[in-house]
This record gives C-alpha cells, structure tokens and sequence, in this order.
C-alpha cells in the first residue's frame, strides 16, 4: 500500500490509525495499576470494538486495555473459539471487572499472554472464580466460571493491577523471561543510521 497517497479519504485514514497496537514486555506501562472506567458512551465502546479486532488479530483470547497502552479496567475475551474451532465467536467485554469469589480447589494451566509472544508456562490459580463487571452497556452483570475462562478471567483482572502471569512463576523463571525480552528490545532498538 503506498505510503504517500490516501485514495480512499479521511475515513481510511481514521481506521488506519485507530488500529491499536498491543505493547510488550519489558514496556513498563504493564506494570501500571489501571483506573476505574466512570462512563461507559459510544467512545467507550468505539474503543472496546477495537481492542476486540486487537485480540481477534493477534491471535489471543483476553485482552486487558492496558496492553494497548490504555491504564483504564477495561477487559475482552472470547474463548469460544478455544473450546471448538467451529464456535461462533462469543465476545465479552468487562468494564472495572471485580473478583468477588475464589473457589477454595486450584488447577494448573499453561499460560501465555499477548504482551509476552511465545513463551508460555504452568500457572496455579483458583479452579472457579465469581466476577462482577459493568458490560458493554454499564449494566452491572456477574459471572460464574471455571476452566478456560476462569483462568483468562484472572490473568486479565491481573493486567488490571500492573500483574503478569510470569510473576506467578519462581523468581527464578521470571527473571530469566524479563531478561530475555528486555535483550531483544535493546536489540531492536538500535539507531538504524549506524
Ligand atoms: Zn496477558
């Protein structure tokens, strides 16, 4: 696509950069605690449809606002598509999602997360968890899960309060993880002129 014309207006120009891009680790914003979502308008929900088309894209199954560089409690996930490849997509989009229950029973899943490409690892977590949220309308709404979305339901909410899923690891694995991913951004980063 060239560069220097835009044939189809302002409009294409707006999708353009509208397009939200999801930062990652060692970016420090990931370790920001996200504020409160006080309204939930059109722009709101504007900007939730792109964090969806994000997730739908990279491929992931959750995506927390501030993962596109946005510290507000905003949350998407959809794990249908995780349980039966022939499932319609199943949006969810939780505005300040709130943890209200942990079952006493945890089970171990192996994570990944969008903010960390490829490096995926066993996390212990409670198996069921109860959430409170305000859905794309600000209609408060609770939600009762275990397996799939009980584990991506937490390890968003986590995003929320500046957590990774690598922090549920030994020091010993994050640290090396953080090494990693901060070796290859220093390695990107170089000044192309020399
Ligand atoms: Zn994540």
């Amino acid at each position: 696509m060239p560069e220097s014309v835009d044939p189809e207006g302002f409009v294409s120009y707006l999708k353009r950069v509208t397009k939200l891009e999801i930062i990652k680790l060692p970016d420090r914003k990931l370790r920001l605690t996200s504020d409160s979502v006080e309204r939930v308008d059109d722009d709101l929900r504007k900007f939730m449809d792109s964090m969806l088309e994000a997730m739908y894209d990279a491929p992931g199954i959750g995506l927390a606002a501030i993962q596109v560089g946005v510290p507000r409690r905003i949350v998407t996930i959809d794990v249908a598509q995780r349980e039966d490849e022939e499932a319609k997509p199943n949006p969810l989009f939780l505005i300040n999602p709130q943890i209200l229950w942990r079952s006493d029973d945890f089970a171990i899943a192996e994570e990944g997360c969008l903010s960390i490409p490829e490096y995926f690892a066993e996390v212990e977590r409670p198996a069921s968890v109860r959430v409170a949220y305000l859905d794309r309308d600000g209609k408060p709404q609770e939600i009762e899960a275990d397996g799939v979305l009980a584990v991506c339901l937490q390890h968003e909410i986590d995003h929320l309060d500046g957590k990774l899923f690598i922090d549920h690891l030994s020091k010993l694995k994050r640290d090396m993880v953080i090494k990693k991913f901060t070796k290859q951004a220093r390695g990107g980063a170089k000044p192309a002129a020399l």
